[in-house]
């Protein structure tokens, strides 16, 4: 006799799984039983009750049981159909309607007796278009499929919910006890989870108690007795998904602790005196702070693992430099790394102008340009030359190449860290023997995507701007104001100041198209005439992106048309005039960025943001938002409450773990709760209440790998 499937076992040991579904189960990503357990419902529909048909009320999403009484296809001249199926369960009849789908025709037939979930249309008749449908089978299963809370999965075309059920709940039976606790010591089963708000049906402000065990939860997940069970089982699992990243993260950390040894880079002031003495003005508060700091760890006895927050226009190139200039004295090699090629230069220049004057050589190296030679090129592990001057190579992502070699490497910068991913990070870290890392973010990042992004790093936070600043006044403009606007910019143009004007394509902000922005550009040179005006856009070969950039950085361009490729970094403090065409199309944080561009020097300065023609009022209210709110961090809360990590951490979401349960906009405190459990187990501070202890001080049992182990130990 065959043992029971267990997780790894291949789908089609289930009943009902052949060959075709096993590649149907196979474009859902499920290959095993295993799999099927963790293929979440996306939603549960209640049929413990259904809304008898009489009292429907339009609008209302309700799930209706009946028997078709009529059915059939009524085509129109205008080649269109709908397919109707008239239901009555005793009490009224209700029209289901398909629109221009003629083939459903085949699969319902009078007399059966089926399931109809969907939005009431209208009442009179009563209609519902499009209806999610299911037929009440007699049968083994029906215990399945009705009297219960129901799970809605994830389908592909060839694979319906009745057969998905069946299948999920025979994977339940066979191997949801093959599920221990995956980190016991952790005695996740006593966290209490916390009360946390969740979208639409699953809006539970209660708390919820104690977490179930995790076989518990899998069985929860497809087959929960209340909604909430199931709310509770996806909570359980996503924790487990916070808590292996949080020891994936505190394991780095640790092992940074045992084998390496920092490299002297505190410096000696020797530079950054008189580079401070020159600057012709003092440093802020939040500067000081950050750089006693910065200094601190530069004379640590383990490396340097750091991020700097600080809202746009606080500063941060200033301390990457005086963080180098620390590096520098101390006899290392500094690099700096920025996600485009214009930031690149624009940190060259700023690098070369600060460090020069000490015979400190700064080299650039991007993809499409080289110095000639950097800091002890290659080979390896020469010999220094003796009198070599310690140097500054600043780049783009080419620096991860392997054309890039560099020794004695002290200190990596990373400036706009979140367009890089954590293996990038380290690509670059590993061309020296762990040096010291500064990692910049342009963008204030929520504490949850914090935690997750950048868990392994200690923080350190500008929370102040430059004084003398005159400020940005935000406006919300239509564009049947836009004559208004122009004059305003060629008025801003004429006393001197600058002004950038960004377009996103419509539609999608993130492609070009550089037809649009030519276009763009001839239009508003026709209304700045005679101003000259320059553009910008990604597809632009480098050297002509460096030198538009170096015409408006002398001033020399009027208005600069770009897409979003000015967002982050750029700094020409006498440009006043941001307008932003489509504004709607842009995330908060994004458009955060883009303002930040204008108010760097003395003169007041206008962000101008136009929505488009077809803008929703809730992008409006998005707009509005960005109108009163100054501050970076408030408005990146907003913005990943409304859109999301998308915007803040890129398309690709760099670095970003798969979460397969968690969301990290619903699932906050788990993030907290999960790191303080980790971190208190390692540091062998945590006591479970009752008398089970964990075995402290010995080879802590969450360190070892464990992928695979849970289940064939168990099996
Ligand atoms: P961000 O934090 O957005 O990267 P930057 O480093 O580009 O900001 O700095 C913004 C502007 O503020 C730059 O023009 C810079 O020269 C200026 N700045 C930086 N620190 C000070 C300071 N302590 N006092 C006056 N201006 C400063
Ligand atoms: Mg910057």
């Amino acid at each position: 006799m065959d043992a029971p499937p267990g997780p790894d076992s291949p789908v089609t040991r289930l009943r009902g799984v052949g060959l075709d579904r096993a590649a149907l189960l196979g474009r859902l990503g499920i290959q095993t039983v295993g799999d099927l357990l963790f293929h979440a419902p996306r939603r549960y529909e209640d049929r413990r009750r259904f809304e008898s048909i009489r009292n429907l009320e339009t609008g209302a999403s309700v799930s209706v049981r009946g028997k078709i009484v009529a059915q059939g296809v009524n085509r129109f001249r205008s080649g269109k159909s709908v397919f109707q199926v008239v239901l009555d369960d005793g009490t009224a009849r209700l029209h289901c309607r398909w629109w221009n789908l003629p083939f459903l025709e085949r699969h319902f037939a009078v007399g059966e007796e089926i399931l109809a979930f969907g939005r009431v249309q209208s009442i009179r008749p009563r209609t519902m278009d499009h209806p999610e449908t299911e037929k009440v089978e007699a049968g083994d299963e029906e215990f399945l499929n009705i009297n219960r809370w129901v799970p809605m999965y994830p389908l592909t075309e060839g694979l319906t919910q009745r057969v998905m059920r069946s299948l999920t709940w025979q994977a339940v039976e066979a191997c949801a006890h093959a599920y221990p606790e995956p980190h016991p010591e952790l005695h996740v089963e006593t966290m209490e989870l916390p009360a946390e708000d969740g979208p639409g049906e699953l809006r539970l402000g209660m708390a919820l108690g104690r977490c179930p065990l995790r076989r518990d939860a899998l069985r929860a997940l497809h087959f929960p007795a209340e909604l909430a069970d199931a709310e509770r089982a996806r909570r359980r699992l996503a924790l487990d998904e916070f808590i292996d990243l949080q020891i994936a993260i505190q394991r780095r950390r640790r092992n940074l602790e045992l084998r390496a040894r920092a490299l002297p880079c505190a410096g000696d002031n020797r530079w950054m005196r008189p580079f401070l003495g020159g600057l012709g003005h003092p440093l802020t508060g939040a500067q000081t702070r950050v750089l006693r700091e910065i200094r601190g760890a530069l004379g640590g006895s383990v490396p340097m693992r750091r991020l700097l927050q600080g809202d746009v226009g606080s500063g941060k190139t200033l301390v990457a430099v005086c963080a180098a200039l620390m590096t520098l004295e101390s006899g290392f090699n500094v690099a700096v790394m920025a996600p485009t090629e214009i930031l690149a230069g624009q940190l060259e220049r700023v690098f070369r102008r600060a460090l020069e004057p000490f015979g400190v050589p700064v080299y650039i190296h991007t993809g499409s340009r080289k110095s000639s030679r950097e800091p002890e090129l290659i080979p390896t592990g020469a010999p220094r030359a003796a009198g070599t001057r310690p140097g500054v190579v600043v780049g783009t992502h080419a620096l991860i190449e392997p054309g890039f070699e560099t020794t004695r490497l002290g200190l990596v910068i990373i400036d706009e860290q979140h367009k890089f991913g954590v293996a990038q990070r380290d690509r670059l870290l590993r061309k020296g023997h762990y040096p010291h890392l500064l990692v910049m973010t342009a963008t204030p990042i929520p504490r949850t995507l914090g935690l997750t992004l950048y868990g392994d790093l200690d923080v350190s936070v500008l929370d102040e701007l430059p004084p003398g600043r005159a400020g940005i006044r935000t406006h919300l403009r239509r564009m049947d104001a836009l004559p208004r606007v122009w004059e305003f910019i060629r008025e801003q143009i004429r006393s001197g100041r600058q002004a950038y004007v960004v377009y996103p394509k419509v539609g999608d902000p993130e492609s070009e198209d550089v037809g649009a922005v030519t276009r763009e550009r001839e239009r508003v040179a026709r209304e700045l005439a005679p101003s000259a005006v320059g553009m910008l856009h990604g597809r632009m070969p480098a050297a002509d992106k460096e030198s538009v950039m170096a015409a408006f950085r002398e001033g020399n361009l009027g208005a600069l048309v770009a897409t979003s490729v000015v967002e982050v970094g750029v700094d020409v403090p006498n440009a006043t005039v941001m307008l932003i065409g489509n504004a709607d199309q842009f995330g908060l944080a994004q458009l955060h960025q883009l303002r930040g561009r204008v108010g760097r020097g003395p003169h007041p300065s206008h962000c101008i943001l136009v929505p488009g023609p077809d803008a929703s009022e809730e992008a409006l209210e998005r707009l509005r938002i960005l109108v009163t709110a100054k501050d970076g961090f408030a408005l990146a809360e907003a913005d990943f409450a409304l859109r999301g990590p998308g915007d803040l951490v890129g398309r690709d979401q760099s670095g970003l773990p798969d979460f397969r349960f968690a969301d990290l906009r619903r699932d906050r405190r788990l993030v907290e709760l999960a790191r303080s459990r980790v971190r208190e187990h390692l540091a062998g501070s945590w006591v479970p209440s009752d008398s089970r202890t964990i075995p402290i001080g010995r080879n802590p049992p969450i360190l070892q790998s464990r992928a695979g182990e849970d289940r064939a130990g168990a099996v």
